[in-house]
């Protein structure tokens, strides 16, 4: 006879087998270019289940080998600029060119507005017909940290599913174009002319940030302007030192409506592709990445064990009322947090 705890024992091995037999089995689907079985493991990366997390941990370090060998481009701009018109434009660009386009997002205000940027698949229509093209909304979650991280790992997956460019979309608010700058070989910026912020207002990290600046809709009475602001924003970027890349970025018009100027965008993206190779940026941009995301990644993790922890959700509230009542300081209040949640944490 089987005891309770034998046969305990022995589910807990069936289970083990079964889930090792289905990650390989959605490995070896998805390196055989199965497109159901890059979602499948997408939305493992993106659930919050304790035993998924294992399971796409497993998925994603057999993944990796295959991976590394896409082109990555970021592409944020503010609500209405037309990333989606543009995606979708330079999106049948590469698909004619005989390339597989895959197209993520970050949003973190995703969970609270439903999906405000690629939740709408209609809005890349001839794309999502594509059997070339994988387009996934943003991940829903609370912090960016969090989004960010299942994203770089969406990335891998599609790099082994074969997938040469990856696009991945943001919105410009927020902290998500730094944690999008971070894991992309080229950032682009989207603009508009006239739009308020030529020189002045423009947010300069986002500037430094940007390897090309496109002004969009270079269209009916809007081309000239947008000619103009191309100019200013020329002249603008040339006071900027020279980035670690070498590379100068450059400015650009185009019409994502009219499918204008967007060859012009990819042969700029395949020049800077060709500068940073030959002088050893892209490699080492990379491994740069890797190791921002390994420090992004302790962090975010002590910070949510330490909210977590039992002692401090029970002290927090009390300390912040003594803090905000000049009782103690800041100082002193956190130093006796961190002291409390020690023992949990070692
Ligand atoms: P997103 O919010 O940045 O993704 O912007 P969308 O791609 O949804 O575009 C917002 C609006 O601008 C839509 O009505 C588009 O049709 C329009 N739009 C996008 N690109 C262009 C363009 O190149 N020229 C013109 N005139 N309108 C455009």
């Amino acid at each position: 006879m089987i005891s309770n705890t034998n046969s305990k024992a022995i589910d807990r091995f069936k289970k083990l087998q079964q889930k090792i037999v289905s990650v390989d089995t959605m490995f070896k689907a998805i390196i055989a270019k199965d497109t159901a079985a890059l979602s499948k493991g997408i939305t493992l990366i993106e659930s919050t289940q304790y035993d998924h997390s294992e399971k796409a941990q497993q998925l994603v370090e057999m993944c990796l080998p295959h991976a590394n060998n896409s082109v990555r481009i970021g592409i944020t701009g503010v609500p209405g600029v037309g990333k989606s018109t543009f995606i979708e434009a330079l999106g049948n660009l590469l698909l004619q060119k005989g390339k597989k386009v895959a197209i993520l997002a970050i949003d973190p205000s995703s969970s609270i507005s439903h999906g405000s940027i690629l939740g709408d698949k209609t809005r890349m229509e001839s794309l999502v017909r594509s059997n070339d093209a994988f387009i996934r909304p943003s991940p829903s979650g609370k912090s960016l940290g969090g989004v960010a991280q299942k994203t770089r790992e969406s990335i891998i997956l599609c790099e082994a599913a074969g997938y040469d460019v990856i696009i991945i979309e943001t919105v410009g608010v927020g902290q998500s174009e730094t944690a999008v700058h971070s894991m992309v070989d080229f950032f682009l910026l989207l603009k508009l002319a006239g739009a308020g912020d030529e020189l002045q207002g423009i947010k300069r990290g986002i500037i430094e940030m940007a390897d090309a600046l496109v002004i969009n809709k270079a269209d009916g009475d809007n081309f000239i302007p947008a000619q103009k602001a191309k100019n200013q924003f020329t002249k603008a970027l040339h006071l900027y030192p020279l980035a670690q890349s070498s590379w100068t970025p450059k400015v650009l018009t185009c019409s994502a409506m009219e499918n204008t100027g967007i060859e012009d965008v990819w042969k700029l993206i395949l020049k800077y592709l060709e500068i940073t190779s030959t002088n050893g940026f892209f490699e080492k941009n990379r491994t740069q990445q890797n190791k921002f995301w390994l420090l992004q990644t302790i962090e975010e993790q002590l910070k949510t064990s330490f909210y977590n922890n039992i002692k401090v959700k029970d002290k927090l509230a009390s300390q912040i009322d003594a803090v905000q009542k000049h009782k103690i300081t800041p100082f002193t209040a956190a130093k006796y947090l961190l002291e409390i949640s020690k023992d949990d944490l070692g």
